[in-house]
């Protein structure tokens, strides 16, 4: 069997669950399982496809088409400009948190700064700051030692370091300097000193009723503790409104994601407990999507 041929089969396998759209993730299937690039799966006519990769590609289909991502199939998802390894103990990178990222990059300076990233997961909000911005140090916390775990995979793969090229540290099992990780919920077992230029997050926020409603493909896979946000799914907004002065700053900002429908609610959270300079900035698909807030108003204008 050719490439072609094979990729035509897993396209009509894939046709029931993505329609029109079978081609692209037929590609992303059968080149990411057998390593071929997609201008070879079209043009290389020398590619044999063994009864070895035949039974593997199939297999991967199968349990797509049951509902598993991709993503932890493949133990790979791309965000911002890099690959990062995902499994089960993590959320997938959602394009949205695109936007929480390029807001802290696009608002905070280049100069030397302290962040916290609450809830940081696969760590790829810590990872892609830090890349971006060597100057900066984070302490990146999560309360799943499962996520922390990915999250030092991908700290360490991004090859972000103190400012050196990784090549030059001596035991490349250990974290990089610039990002601490720590397990615990939020920030409790952080010093509760105004120590943080900056706290960005992407807190659990979907709704009891939300998670009712979740497809299988995240119910049935997405680790739950990272999605839950509560009852009206605000639950995180208000701790993080209600403690973050005491870690940051003064007029030091906070980033965080929210969910399309909470463009007013977590704006009204911060504001009735007195932060300055709330705004909102929306996704690429037109969703309110980031709020930031500064802790007071002598830097509200983040300059
Ligand atoms: N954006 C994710 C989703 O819609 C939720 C992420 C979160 O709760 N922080 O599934």
């Amino acid at each position: 069997m050719t490439a072609s041929e094979l990729l035509r089969n897993i396209r009509t396998q894939l046709a029931p669950l993505y329609g029109d759209f079978a081609q692209p993730n037929a590609e992303a299937v059968v080149g990411t399982a057998l390593s071929i690039t997609r201008v070879q799966l079209y043009t290389d006519t020398s590619i044999i496809i063994g009864d070895d990769d035949l039974a593997r590609v199939n297999a991967i289909t199968q349990r797509h088409l049951k509902g598993e991502p991709l993503q932890y199939i493949f133990g790979m998802a791309y965000f911002y400009d890099r690959e990062f390894f995902v499994d089960a103990n993590v959320l997938i990178p959602r394009p949205d948190t695109e936007t929480l990222v390029e807001a802290v990059i696009n608002s905070e300076k280049d100069c030397p700064a302290r962040f916290a990233d609450i809830g940081t997961g696969s760590g790829i909000i810590a990872a892609v700051l830090a890349a971006h911005r060597p100057k900066w140090r984070a302490v990146a916390v999560d309360i799943s030692y499962g996520a922390l775990r990915v999250a030092k995979k991908n700290i360490l793969s991004s090859g972000i370091t103190n400012g050196r090229e990784r090549m030059d540290r001596q035991d490349s099992s250990s974290p990089p300097k610039n990002i601490h990780l720590v397990c615990c919920d939020m920030l409790t077992a952080v010093r509760p000193e105004k120590q943080f230029d900056f706290i960005v997050s992407n807190p659990p926020y979907i709704s009891s009723t939300q998670m009712k409603a979740l497809g299988n493909s995240v119910a049935g896979y997405e680790p739950h503790t990272a999605l839950r946000g509560g009852n009206d799914g605000l639950d995180y907004y208000r701790m993080i409104s209600g403690c973050a002065k005491m870690y940051l700053k003064d007029g030091g900002r906070v980033y965080l994601e929210i969910g399309y429908d909470q463009g007013e609610s977590v704006p009204g959270i911060f504001s009735d407990d007195g932060w300055a300079g709330i705004a909102v900035t929306k996704d690429l698909a037109g969703n309110n999507r980031v709020v930031t807030a500064s802790s007071s108003q002598k830097l509200a204008d983040f300059s």
